[in-house]
């Protein structure tokens, strides 16, 4: 089974050859379709965007949290979100944001945990951030939209904006690219052009996408709560193996909530059996693009937030301490790649711990 410590590095390492190797074709793509895309995700590993609509790591930046709980008003998220928003403006580009929910057709508790598996609830949480976004960048420049993520057919659910919903896995077959413009333009009447020519792709490949997963008849269980990572901050988008990690973002004002609840998961995984108990890892990540103060000061920060992740666990989750495995470091976003600060593999041991 693959999990472990060493897993998640060489996971790392070849995502990160992928990720420089397709510098070019990312190049490319952004001269075609220049609006920056951002998604508001839950921390759920099986929300892989680009994989479900077929583009390039690295086009969707990705921001995740519990349940895909955010608030405009969280001092650190609205100062991370307007920074990008900002920037884009700044270089002439518009911004999309997808802001998510997710559930699953075929059962309600494949659905989201961090929501207590109710989509509704899920669903109105979306509603309100999209709205937030609205009042706060009125319409014009951000354009953020309502999207579902339904997890078994890996398919998006989008919001139109007068409340109407298409399920990209229910579209004809033999639906034309001037069908598609047509059905987005109906459900996204003000959108400014440049960002529709640019959310098309990401539709177009999702259509496929769900077309495969469903011809590939996967089994169903693959879709089932078996993450033993528990990923805290920034620079995880490399980390999306199905079913491998909880990502907890830095922006929860609450952030020892989020943390809490995600070791209450991953305890749960490894008393329903559906993990390898020595196999568990604590992961820390700060993100940096410049050598220099920004990364020193990212350095600061995996360290302090995996201290602090660590003493979380130990307050609300204490069973769970002696499976953990620790792994900090910080990850450059212009490589992807992840760098160790710390390692430790001992804790899995219940005698080393306990002496600690
Ligand atoms: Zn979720």
């Amino acid at each position: 089974m693959n999990t472990g410590t060493d897993y998640l590095l060489d996971l790392n390492a070849r995502h990160s050859r992928t990720f420089i190797d397709l510098a070019m074709e990312r190049r490319r793509y952004r001269g075609e379709h220049p609006t920056e895309i951002a998604a508001l995700k839950c921390m759920d590993g099986r929300l892989n965007l680009p994989v479900m609509t077929r583009t390039a790591v690295g086009i969707i930046q990705p921001f995740r949290n519990l349940g895909g709980k955010f608030d405009l008003g969280w001092p650190f998220f609205q100062a991370t979100l307007d920074h990008w928003a900002q920037y884009s403006i700044g270089r002439g580009r518009h911004c999309l944001i997808f802001v998510t929910y997710h559930f699953a057709r075929g059962d309600i508790h494949r659905g989201c945990r961090g929501f207590n598996y109710d989509t509704n609830a899920a669903r109105d949480t979306a509603i309100k951030l999209k709205n937030q976004f609205e009042r706060i960048y009125g319409k014009g420049a951000v354009v953020p939209i309502v999207c579902g993520i339904e997890t078994d057919l890996e398919a998006l659910i989008l919001h139109g904006e007068d409340g109407r919903v298409i399920d990209l896995a229910e579209v004809k077959e033999d639906l034309s690219g001037l069908e598609l413009e047509g059905m987005l333009h109906s459900l996204y009447p003000s959108m400014p052009e440049r960002i529709f020519k640019d959310m098309i792709p990401l539709v177009e490949g999702n259509i496929r996408h769900v077309r495969m997963i469903r011809a590939s008849n996967r089994p169903i269980e693959d879709a089932e709560h078996k993450e033993w990572v528990l990923g805290v901050g920034r620079g995880f988008d490399w980390l999306h193996a199905i079913n491998t990690a909880f990502i907890v973002g830095p922006f929860d004002p609450n952030l020892s909530d989020a943390i809490g609840t995600a070791a209450v998961l991953l305890k749960g995984n490894i008393d329903d059996g559906r993990v390898t108990p020595s196999g568990i890892v604590l992961m820390t990540s700060a993100a940096y693009r410049e050598i220099g103060p920004e990364c020193e000061l990212a350095k600061e920060k995996a360290r302090f937030l995996s201290k602090f992740a660590l003493d979380v666990i130990k307050a609300k989750v204490p069973d769970l301490v002696p499976h953990l495995n620790i792994l900090t470091g910080y990850t450059d976003l212009n490589t992807r790649k992840f760098e160790v600060l710390e390692r430790l593999d001992k804790v899995s041991n219940p005698v080393a711990y306990k002496a600690a």
